[in-house]
């Protein structure tokens, strides 16, 4: 199902170099490559002159000192967070620290929602808790510096407090890890939620940036296309979880054996979990039963 989306892995950007793929966004990337990571993760830094910085990035020296070099004789007056994932916002106290910069996002990390008696967040290690912003911005917020205007667009769903931030006049959307060219976006409970997540796609659905700049991969310069294709790709998805539940009651593992042919062994966690997102979502629909709360090891069946 995932070969529909029109996937681009072609990023020609070396870690700590910097380039700039329109006039007035730059990016340099971590050297943090990895099966979630793509390549590495991608800071920006909007404007010339005073500037605004979108998530700093890992607490990695070596990408710090790389994206304060690209800023060097420039003020960084604004810095902007995505979502408090550790491969996006450990660096901020770093680079808050060098340029005084004030730091927006949507607030601190948190799960979407409250675990369950006797559940464990797998996810634990990958949020950053220390994280605050000084700022905490609402859905439809607009944040302006020199040159350039930042409007907030709420983006929960990979993370309770994902948000992207649009370029305003620019037709461009910094989208975080919402959507991707080169993947598919992980959707994992406790921290994320499936509900959300699709809410957030047809919200991006219905405006009209056309080209998005996500925290890992390349730009996606046709971006309407590529969100319905992700849309259409996650229904899919549900469409294949449902058909598996038709031929019987079943556990995560049996639907993941069944729908991720030739999965990378080292996602087959991640592809538990996001099937266990979309069951979530089912059972609060009523189109899908189990006992108790849904969880990691229980047992589906169609409702
Ligand atoms: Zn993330």
């Amino acid at each position: 199902m995932s070969d529909d989306i029109p996937f681009d892995k072609i990023l020609n950007l070396a870690p700590d170099q910097v380039d700039e793929p329109m006039p007035g966004v730059r990016r340099v990337m971590a050297d943090n490559p990895g099966p979630f990571t793509f390549k590495g993760t991608i800071s920006y830094i909007i404007g010339r002159g005073k500037v605004a910085i979108v998530d700093p990035g890992p607490d990695d020296p070596r990408h710090i000192g790389a994206l304060l070099d690209a800023v060097r004789n420039e003020t960084v007056t604004h810095i902007f967070v995505t979502h408090t994932h550790r491969d996006h916002s450990p660096a901020v106290p770093a680079i808050k620290a060098a340029t005084g910069a004030t730091v927006y996002a949507e607030g601190p990390h948190r799960a979407a929602r409250p675990l369950h008696i006797g559940e464990h967040n797998p996810l634990d290690s990958s949020g950053d808790r220390d994280f605050r912003p000084d700022v905490a911005l609402k859905d439809g917020e607009v944040v302006s510096g020199d040159g350039w205007s930042i409007e907030a667009v709420a983006t929960p769903g990979h993370t309770a407090n994902h948000m992207a931030y649009a370029f305003k006049d620019k037709n461009v959307l910094f989208v975080g890890d919402h959507v991707m060219a080169w993947s598919t976006s992980i959707v994992a409970p406790p921290d994320g939620a499936m509900s959300d997540y699709m809410a957030s796609l047809n919200k991006l659905a219905k405006r009209n940036e056309a080209i998005y700049f996500p925290g890992h991969g390349p730009a996606i310069t046709d971006a309407s296309r590529f969100v319905h294709y992700y849309i259409l790709h996650r229904m899919a998805r549900e469409a294949s979880i449902l058909h598996r539940l038709s031929k019987g009651t079943t556990d995560i593992p049996t639907i993941v054996r069944a729908i991720y042919i030739g999965i990378d062994p080292r996602l087959t966690g991640a592809a538990g979990l996001s099937v266990l997102a979309h069951l979530e979502d089912l059972v609060t629909r009523g189109v899908v039963e189990t006992d108790g709360p849904p969880a990691i090891d229980g047992i589906y069946r169609l409702g």
